[in-house]
């Protein structure tokens, strides 16, 4: 299976926009308005440091814990190595997330419920 090839002149050059445009990563850290302490502060910025700029914002979104959606983007574009491409191809089915991973068409309806946490209340 071949995946598409996002380099072409036209991405490249906007890509090169971007990233001149760019906040810093400690500004979008400053900027995400996180209620953290300093200490998880510190790591959240090391990881946003070493991320692609174009993965920043949904990372900073999720960790303001406002949006599930959010939340999946981030860690499934991590585990893909930050190819966006290869999200759709995952190979996992048995991942929690596979029914909720972006960029792939979803048969199923409104979401339910959530259900209750079956481990709670086992750590005694
Ligand atoms: S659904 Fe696939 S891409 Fe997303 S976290 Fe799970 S294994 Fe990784």
């Amino acid at each position: 299976m071949t995946t598409p090839n996002r380099f072409t002149p036209e991405t490249l050059a906007k890509a090169a926009a971007s990233r001149a445009t760019a906040k810093s990563a400690v500004e979008l850290v400053k900027q995400a308005g996180l209620n953290v302490d300093s200490t998880t502060e510190a790591k959240i910025l090391a990881r946003v440091e070493n991320m692609p700029h174009f993965c920043r914002r949904t990372y900073l979104t999720a960790m303001r814990g406002r949006s599930r959606n959010s939340a999946v983007k981030a860690f499934c574009s991590m585990c893909m190595g930050w190819e966006r491409v290869e999200i759709p191809l995952c190979t996992d089915p048995a991942c929690p997330l596979f029914p909720y991973r972006p960029y792939v068409e979803h048969a199923s309806g409104p979401e339910e419920p959530e259900e209750p946490d079956e481990t709670e209340g086992h750590g005694d």
